[in-house]
């Protein structure tokens, strides 16, 4: 008796969604091998380039992901662009299955005169750079002003305005670039505002996220109490509340109850206000922005409309953190207006809603940006019962060729799983000398160095 051919996967996309399908893939009753792509040197997508990096047990997560790559039949494909180096159609004639999880590389634009001068930047950014992507390293961001302004009420907000007020101390430990390290503890800000365009009831960050503003050791919380009081609207909501909003509000009554501590710095959470326009003279001198009122719209979603009251803020930094975005591949549906793979819980669909066999999606680029790191694995087990699904029925056409030769023929040096190993030893190594968990490499150039110290298995 002849053993079964494994089933060959091709994952595009090594953040969470992409270790999960592989996960999901390893369990499945017949033998899978499944080879994940992955455009950077180095693996777990966001949550070693978003998370934030004094959140250390977060980023721990990545364990777990190493034991997905330790399984049989598991190969990591590192420096390989799916769209550049390979094509979709290439990739697809070359497996079984393909399952795109390549997350939402841009940012969700916010529409208003002035959002493109100099200073004003997309969170987006100012994350990968802080975190060492090696596609952000030589971006300037200036400090030297006295109040930065981050737009957006979610837990990305959340982590940019705190990085922002962390002090030396807090700093020390952390896998931060040396760079962002400098910046921020040399910064002459003295007031960081967080703008909300909804009230207190509708922010999208969550408790412990927010209640770790109150615990900073360089920077007082302040909240104007006036900016806490309900709308009928988002009071009958609250009573109705999930647990987030209520416990929320509680914490921001609490941040508006409490006297200054005189910290270096101010955190400033402010609500119901949209930027209208972003203004200076050639770089970003201040933000216009608009008092909102909150309005039930009867569908039980609660929007804000501008009033006349306009108020200038002067600042020199406007960090827009209004959600990321996800970036077509050429040859596959893209919806434009979510930003997403057109899918139907995974299977990739065409304009009509026709399945395109053989091709998946899952994580952000599947359902748009939003949603925690644990959210993907659920995300990623509904895409991988459907391919299994459609496996058993015989609709994946069996792929052919091997994605090494295609490489090899176009010159294009992978990272395979040793080379990253390399990398993390030597970033490791580099955090211990300096008493820090990790001293990231993030140039091209030393990390492909660094990795090229391991012969290529394939
Ligand atoms: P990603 O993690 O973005 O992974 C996508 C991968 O695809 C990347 O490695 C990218 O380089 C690669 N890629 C892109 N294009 C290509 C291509 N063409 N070819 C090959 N590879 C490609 N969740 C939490 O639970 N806790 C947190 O503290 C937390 N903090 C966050 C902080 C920030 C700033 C952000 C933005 C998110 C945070 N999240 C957090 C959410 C969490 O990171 C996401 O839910 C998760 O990373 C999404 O997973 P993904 O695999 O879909 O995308
Ligand atoms: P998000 O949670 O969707 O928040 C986006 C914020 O931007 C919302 O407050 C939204 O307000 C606001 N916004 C959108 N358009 C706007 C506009 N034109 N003007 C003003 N404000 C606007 O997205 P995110 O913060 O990017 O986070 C992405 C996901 O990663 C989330 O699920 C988040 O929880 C997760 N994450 C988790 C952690 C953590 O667990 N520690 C850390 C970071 C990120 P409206 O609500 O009014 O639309």
């Amino acid at each position: 008796m002849t053993a079964e051919r494994p089933l060959r996967v091709a994952v595009v996309g090594s953040g969470p969604a992409g270790f999960y399908t592989a996960s999901a893939l390893q369990a499945a009753e017949r033998s899978v091998e499944v080879d994940i792509i992955e455009r950077l040197p180095t693996p777990w997508g966001l949550v070693r380039l978003g998370v934030a990096p004094d959140h250390p047990n977060i980023k721990a997560v990545s364990r777990a992901f190493e034991k997905i790559a330790r399984q049989p039949g598991f190969r990591f494909f590192g420096n390989v662009e799916i769209g550049r180096d390979v094509e979709h159609a290439e990739l697809t004639r070359l497996y079984d299955a393909v399952v795109y999880s390549f997350g939402a590389e841009t940012d969700r634009r916010l529409g208003i005169p002035g959002e493109d001068l100099p200073g004003s930047w997309p969170a987006t950014a100012f994350v990968a750079w802080y975190n060492g992507h090696p596609d952000y390293q030589h971006l300037e961001f200036d400090l030297s002003g006295e109040r930065a302004i981050v737009v957006g009420n979610g837990n990305v907000a959340v982590d940019v305005a705190r990085m922002l007020a962390l002090t030396a101390e807090e700093l020390a430990p952390t896998d931060t670039t040396d760079a962002a390290i400098e910046a921020i503890v040399g910064s002459g800000l003295a007031e960081i505002v967080m703008l909300g365009r909804r009230g207190p009831a509708q922010a999208a960050f969550t408790p412990p996220e927010l209640q770790e503003l109150g615990e900073l050791a360089g920077a007082d919380v302040v909240v104007d109490p006036l900016e806490l009081e309900l709308d009928p609207a988002s009071a009958a909501a609250l009573e109705e509340d999930r647990a987030t909003a209520r416990r929320n509000f509680e914490t921001l009554g609490d941040f508006a109850a409490r006297q200054s501590d005189g910290k270096p710095r101010t955190l400033r959470l402010r609500f119901c206000v949209s930027p209208v326009a972003i203004l200076g003279d050639g770089r970003v001198e201040a933000v216009e922005i608009v008092r909102n009122v909150l309005v039930a719209d009867g569908g039980g979603a609660i929007r804000a409309v501008p009033t006349e009251e306009h108020e200038i803020v002067p600042c020199s930094i406007v960090l827009r953190s209004v959600g990321y975005r996800g970036l077509p591949l050429a040859g596959v549906p893209f919806d434009e207006t979510r930003g997403v793979i057109r899918n139907e819980d995974g299977r990739v669909v065409d304009e009509g809603g026709r399945r395109i066999d053989g091709v998946y999606c899952a994580g952000w680029i599947k359902r748009g940006p939003t949603g925690v790191i644990g959210t993907n694995k659920k995300d990623a087990a509904e895409t991988v019962e459907l391919l299994l699904e459609d496996d058993r029925a015989g609709v994946l056409d069996t792929g052919s060729g091997r994605l090494e030769d295609l490489l090899a023929e176009r010159d294009v040096t992978v990272v395979e799983y040793p080379g990253w190993e390399a990398i993390d030893s030597c970033e490791l190594a580099r955090g211990a000398e300096q008493g820090r968990a990790r001293v990231k490499l993030t140039s091209w150039d030393e990390l492909l160095a660094c990795a090229r110290q391991v012969e290529p298995l394939v």
